[in-house]
């Protein structure tokens, strides 16, 4: 068994693929990207086929470290690593980013591919089924190239272990033949830079996350840094927005830079129905109530999550599927989505015997004490 070195990568049936299409496998990779004009056009239509929301976050991107908004710990880090490794000449090192989903991974890989002045291959674990489809985007690489593997700690356990000698030694093994007649045959691979991303950093096995030189977490963002995020968002998308209606956004955006895009789109849509257009605090506030978002940034499920531990399970602690399945819900949309920002924020706590609601949830809700919960909630 063989694989080519490069592009004219073959199909099962050894067919030609095409350069433009050869990433194209099956839908596995849902972008690629290159510093080639002939390469921009292609993201222009892939670009154009994607769906409005996916495609509104796209054209907000940053392009450029520089351009990147807060995280200015990884952002420096990063920096440095590139610009030493572009000096020596050599391709960056491996680079795991975790964090909570909407914070800028997937806007930071691509950034580092661009500050690299390289191509990027993006793809994503649960595609990744067998390992064919591993090896033939790895044997598809160039010299330096990117490969984007969002939702890293969703690999298959084969998948994962041929990742280990391609990030190590820059190889993969086949092995063929059975029991006592197997053979194994490496193959090798240019020197690429993997970049990992993940909610879940500790699902990872050890010894994938010990192949990563650099491992950086992102953070929540300030209000201050969101506020940067929507006023950079409303000059791309020409809308106008004054300095309080930006920080109503901002404040109400649960930390997160995909969800100030996505509410400040709501509001503009709403400033453009019932006012001038101009996203003012007043304007602001007004369409994020009607969209169930309240002061403190918390959606409807987040305020569901909060009020089932409390009239549910006396304030708790409860455990994450039985709340999972009291408010119908997918235990992994709990932990990964709404969990998070909460626990940061104190609104809820987690022990070992389960999730407890804070003191802080207590108040913002209106419930004043464990006792007289349910009384309040009849009022
Ligand atoms: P993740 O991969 O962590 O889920 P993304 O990289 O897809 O998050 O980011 C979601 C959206 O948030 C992007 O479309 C981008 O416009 C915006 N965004 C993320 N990080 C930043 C940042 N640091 N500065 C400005 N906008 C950002």
């Amino acid at each position: 068994m063989s694989f080519p070195r490069r592009r004219e990568s073959r199909g099962k049936a050894g067919r030609e693929i095409p350069d433009s299409i050869r990433n194209d496998t099956g839908g596995k990779m849902a972008r690629e990207r290159s510093v080639s004009s002939e390469d921009q056009q292609q993201e222009e239509i892939v670009a154009k086929s994607e769906a409005p929301e996916e495609q509104f976050a796209w054209n907000l991107r940053p392009q450029k470290l520089s351009e990147y908004i807060g995280q200015s710990d990884v952002v420096e880090s990063l920096q440095v690593a590139l610009t030493a490794a572009a000096n020596r000449g050599e391709p960056a090192e491996h680079i795991l980013l975790h964090g909570p989903p909407g914070l800028g991974k997937t806007t930071l890989a691509h950034i580092i591919a661009t500050e690299m002045q390289t191509r990027i291959t993006h793809t994503a674990g649960p595609a990744l089924e067998k390992p064919v489809d591993i090896v033939g985007i790895l044997s598809n690489l160039d010299t330096g190239e990117v490969l984007f593997i969002d939702e890293i700690h969703r690999l298959s356990r084969t998948v994962e272990e041929y990742l280990y000698s391609a990030m190590e030694d820059f190889e993969v093994n086949f092995i063929y033949g059975k029991g006592a007649y197997a053979k194994t045959l490496p193959y090798q691979l240019r020197h690429f830079t993997l970049v990992g991303a993940t909610t879940r950093a500790g699902m990872l096995s050890a010894p994938l996350r010990d192949r990563f030189g650099m491992v950086y977490h992102l953070d929540y963002y300030s209000p201050e840094e969101l506020t940067r995020v929507v006023k950079r968002s409303a000059g791309i998308l020409g809308v106008e927005v004054d300095d309080e209606g930006a920080q109503e956004i901002a404040r109400r955006s649960r930390g997160t830079p995909r969800i100030a895009n996505r509410l400040l789109r709501r509001v503009r849509d709403y400033a453009q129905v019932n006012a001038d257009g101009k996203v003012t605090q007043k304007i602001a506030d007004e369409a994020l109530t009607k969209e169930g978002v309240d002061a403190a940034g918390l959606d409807r499920l987040d305020r569901q999550y909060l009020a089932t531990i409390l009239e549910n399970y006396k304030g708790g602690p409860v455990g994450v599927e039985a709340l999972a399945a009291t408010i119908n819900e997918e235990t992994n949309t709990l932990v990964d989505v709404v969990e998070p920002y909460l626990l940061k924020m104190g609104f809820v706590i987690r022990t070992p015997s389960g999730r407890k609601v804070g003191e802080v949830a207590r108040s913002h809700l209106g419930y004043t004490s464990p006792d007289s919960d349910a009384q309040q909630r009849l009022l």
